[in-house]
């Protein structure tokens, strides 16, 4: 999911001293994947264990992720790979600073209240539209180093988990919209299925 415009950022990924700290190669972005593109439609597959190659991939997802230059969340589908691995860095927001997420096989737990914001998806790139979801979500998965974490959120970070997490279900935030309102994007959709990009 897309933001306002941010300051591309630098994540550690050699030379990491800390021993908590897992020491990663270098890696380029990942090519992402566009509206039109089968893979955006089908349902991603658990993770069953979180070795290097894992790992790995939220690091590359991240770098993808921080490539765009305004991107706060992409679930591996955005890749190309079926996978149940999220990241989410939605930055400062409400003058609080927020770590970087990586979330393996999360689940919402619950979700409560509903409200209504603009969304876009750097898969559906210049395109936003209002979305009405739950306001505050819980969710429980995995992160990076095994462990089980539960994260109760609210506001930006609730709504971009969310549009992360459809992704791993195949669903898009336009699907949350009513049909007049897509019909109203029919062209732009269409443009963005038919732009020629490099394979
Ligand atoms: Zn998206």
């Amino acid at each position: 999911m897309p933001k306002r415009k941010r300051k591309p950022k630098n994540i550690p990924t050699s030379d990491v001293s800390n021993e908590d700290d897992i020491v990663l190669r270098e890696t380029t972005p990942l090519q992402l994947r566009y509206y039109g593109d089968p893979v955006l439609r089908k349902r991603a597959e658990p993770v069953t264990e979180i070795a290097e190659a894992e790992r790995q991939l939220a690091v590359q997802m991240l770098e993808t992720l921080y490539a765009t230059g305004n991107g706060i969340g992409l679930a591996a589908t955005q890749v190309g790979v079926l996978r149940r691995l999220i990241i989410v860095d939605i930055g400062e927001e409400d003058d609080e600073e927020y770590e970087p997420l990586v979330l393996f096989n999360p689940e919402i737990l619950s979700a409560e209240g509903e409200i209504v914001a603009d969304e876009g998806c750097l898969s559906i790139p210049d395109v936003t539209a209002e979305v009405k979801r739950p306001e505050k979500i819980v969710v429980e998965g995995i992160d990076v180093q095994s462990k089980a974490v539960r994260i109760e959120a609210n506001g930006l970070l609730a709504r971009v988990l969310q549009h992360e997490v459809d992704h791993l279900n195949g669903v898009l935030f336009i699907d949350r919209i009513s049909g007049l309102k897509r019909q109203l994007l029919k062209d732009e959709l269409l443009r963005i299925q038919q732009a020629e990009r490099p394979t």
